[in-house]
């Protein structure tokens, strides 16, 4: 039963028990009561009857007393008093013939009737004549008090003399049967209230079984039932709550899980990268981005199918998980890329983890069936420390992307730390600002570029100490021998921001050195030093003799002119294009420098690779061409030269005054 029919069930049955069972008992009640109201008027009755029955019995023996004193007065001429007692006879007189008109027709008053029985219609009109009797008495007593003569009064008194008492006699019959009339009335109505008393009890006691009872029973039945169904809907109701909740759990799950490898999918990795990078512009919390894409995936699917390709992103995924700190988020990003983030973390602990997987997973065997191979992985990281003026997602994967696509390029299975100076440098018209202000942070790009498996060794400059970056080991004496055996690798002129915020022009160099790589961090000290080796290593006729077929000196002149030059045009060029300009210029002439400079442009369009590792040169006999650098270590006098010149391009004040040696300052004026 629902609710609705509870209700109406309520509202129809037990409504309709209920007005019957109340009808019965007010029935009962009004019964009882006009049982009362008739009890009450019969018993009123019947005491007015037996009062008046015995005062008319009691006023036939005044009648007769009265008579015989009034004859007796008379007797004695005492007429006052006789007459006093006449006035009271006659009084009692019309009394008694008032209440025999009243017993005996049964009219007591205008409204109450007495209806006579059998007996006591008998006893009036039947042969005892109580009615006629009375009357004659009363009139008797009348007659007496009109009566003159003592005879009559000696008659009547004689009269009642016999009549009163056998009147007595009779009258008293009359109360007796009034009486007994009475109480048979009084019993009748005490068994009728008895029986109505009983029939009550008996109804409610019906009413308690066929009505009471059973609407009890079904009203408890009812609310039982309501309570079954208001369980049964609560059951009901948290039933299909779970069922929503699971279903939920599901459809998040799925809108932000991937199905195959059961990472976080694309989606929560933008919405995760939306609220790290507020957050790290509130807090400067620093951040990492790993983007990892399989090397050669492709070959997977080709030479074993997709279902081999599905086994080697699941476990792929797995060994990311393993071996990801367990604060690390990682999600795959689609098809065979994926992505790790990582909160609070320096830019060389990023590394190392990056560099960690990608050794794992080069180690590991994946194994299916009857299948097992090897495959790599290349990865490309983000840092928040290097690229501090981060603006949105977008830029971050760029980035991420850009030193991943760098990592395919080098031969992949590498790891490359995103430089931002690569990204921007595309952008020809900020060149000077983005090449030239470099956080000095920019030294791990070039550490990173050849991966932290390099051993890396270089000046320590100003700029360093500041920062007490202790991972540059001094090499300028202790090592200067691996140093001049090395060949430049990297090259450029930077003008770094160092950590108390000057400006500091320096030459960045990378050597090669037996698979070693080097770097050289020259600032104006440092520098100082090195040309001052260098022009004490080297004879520069020996020097020059050997030069010749790369770049034509004219004599020792030319070449300390143009040194000189060079480094006082590092010194005071207003920009990076009048400096390379002034050096080039000098050492080459303009036409071949406009091409130096193309070539130099060419750098500043990303390519660094070519532009860098490779000088111009001019021989004697006005040759033109490019010299490798990278087959030259200093120790050469080529690579001497090359370095000399690379060196060349940076110079303060301080080398001017400190370090210009004495034949070339006497030249000073020719500069
Ligand atoms: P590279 O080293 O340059 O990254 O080479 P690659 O072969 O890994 O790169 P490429 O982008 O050419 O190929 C990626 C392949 O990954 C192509 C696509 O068929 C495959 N791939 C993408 N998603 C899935 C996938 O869910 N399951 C399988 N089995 N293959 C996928
Ligand atoms: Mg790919
Ligand atoms: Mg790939």
């Amino acid at each position: 039963m629902n609710n609705n029919q509870t209700a109406s069930y309520v509202k129809t049955v037990i409504t309709k028990r209920y007005v019957i069972a109340l009808a019965i008992i007010a029935l009962l009640s009004t019964l009882a009561l006009s049982m009362l109201h008739l009890v009450l008027k019969d018993t009123h009755s019947i005491a007015y009857v037996v009062n008046l029955s015995g005062k008319q019995r009691m006023l036939s023996q005044y009648i007769a007393l009265d008579a015989h004193r009034i004859h007796h007065r008379y007797q004695d001429k005492d007429i006052e008093t006789a007459n006093i007692i006449k006035r009271r006879l006659e009084r009692q007189s019309d009394e008694m013939l008032r209440a025999n008109a009243m017993l005996s027709s049964g009219k007591l008053s205008l409204t109450e009737e007495l209806t006579l029985s059998s007996e006591m219609n008998d006893l009036y009109f039947g042969h005892a004549r109580i009615a006629k009797r009375v009357e004659a008495y009363a009139n008797a007593a009348k007659e007496l008090v009109r009566a003159e003569t003592l005879k009559d009064m000696e008659r009547l008194a004689v009269f009642f003399n016999t009549e009163s008492d056998a009147l007595l006699v009779d009258l008293d019959k009359v109360v007796a049967q009034y009486q007994k009339e009475g109480e048979a009335g009084l019993y009748k109505i005490q068994r009728t209230e008895n029986i109505i008393y009983g029939v009550t009890l008996v109804a409610l006691l019906l009413e308690m079984i066929f009505i009471f009872q059973p609407m009890a029973r079904k009203l408890v039945e009812l609310a039982r039932e309501k309570e079954l169904f208001m369980g049964d809907l609560r059951h009901q109701v948290e039933l299909r709550t779970l069922h929503l909740e699971r279903a939920n759990e599901r459809l998040n799950k799925l809108a932000s899980h991937d199905p195959l490898t059961g990472l976080f999918n694309r989606l929560t990795f933008e919405m995760d990268m939306n609220l790290l990078i507020k957050h790290y512009k509130e807090h400067k919390a620093p951040f990492a981005v790993i983007l990892f894409d399989i090397d050669w995936f492709k070959d997977v699917n080709d030479t074993y199918g997709h279902d081999v390709g599905d086994f080697v992103l699941s476990e792929f995924a797995q060994l990311l998980k393993e071996h990801f700190r367990h604060e690390d988020k990682i999600y795959r990003a689609g098809g065979e890329e994926f992505v790790a983030l990582l909160s609070r973390i320096s830019v060389e602990e990023s590394m190392i983890i990056a560099q960690k997987i990608r050794r794992i997973v080069a180690e590991h065997a994946f194994n299916k069936g009857s299948i097992v191979f090897h495959k790599t992985v290349s990865a490309g990281v983000y840092h928040t420390d290097i690229h501090t003026g981060i603006k949105n997602y977008k830029n971050i994967y760029k980035l991420a992307d850009i030193a991943l696509y760098r990592a395919k390029e080098e031969g992949r299975n590498r790891t490359v730390l995103a430089q931002e100076v690569f990204h921007e440098l595309h952008n020809t018209d900020e060149r000077e600002k983005c090449l030239f202000v470099f956080e000095d942070s920019a030294l791990h790009y070039v550490i990173d570029a050849n991966g932290p498996v390099f051993e890396i060794t270089g000046y320590k400059t100003e700029a360093f100490v500041h920062k007490e970056r202790e991972f540059l080991s001094i090499v300028y004496e202790a090592d200067l021998d691996v140093f001049q055996d090395s060949a430049l690798a990297y090259s450029k002129t930077l003008r770094i921001v160092c950590a108390d915020g000057k400006i500091k022009i320096v030459r960045l160099n990378i050597r090669q050195h037996n698979g070693t790589f080097i770097v050289e961090m020259y600032d104006a000290k440092s520098l100082a030093g090195e040309m001052r080796d260098a022009l004490s290593l080297y004879n520069f006729n020996a020097m020059l003799e050997r030069t010749n077929d790369f770049i034509y000196f004219k004599d020792e002149n030319h070449l300390f002119t143009a040194a000189s030059k060079t480094l006082l045009a590092i010194t005071t060029a207003a920009s990076v294009e009048e400096l390379i300009g002034a050096t080039d210029y000098e050492v080459f002439g303009k036409e071949y420098a406009d091409e130096y400079y193309k070539l130099e442009k060419a750098i500043f369009g990303g390519k660094v690779d070519v532009a860098q590792e490779y000088q111009p040169f001019v021989t004697k006999e006005g040759k033109k061409g490019w010299v490798d650098n990278r087959k030259y270590p200093i120790k050469d006098v080529n690579g001497a030269i090359i370095g000399l010149f690379g060196i060349a391009r940076i110079l303060s004040d301080d080398f001017r005054e400190s370090v210009i040696p004495k034949e070339l300052k006497e030249r000073w004026e020719y500069l």
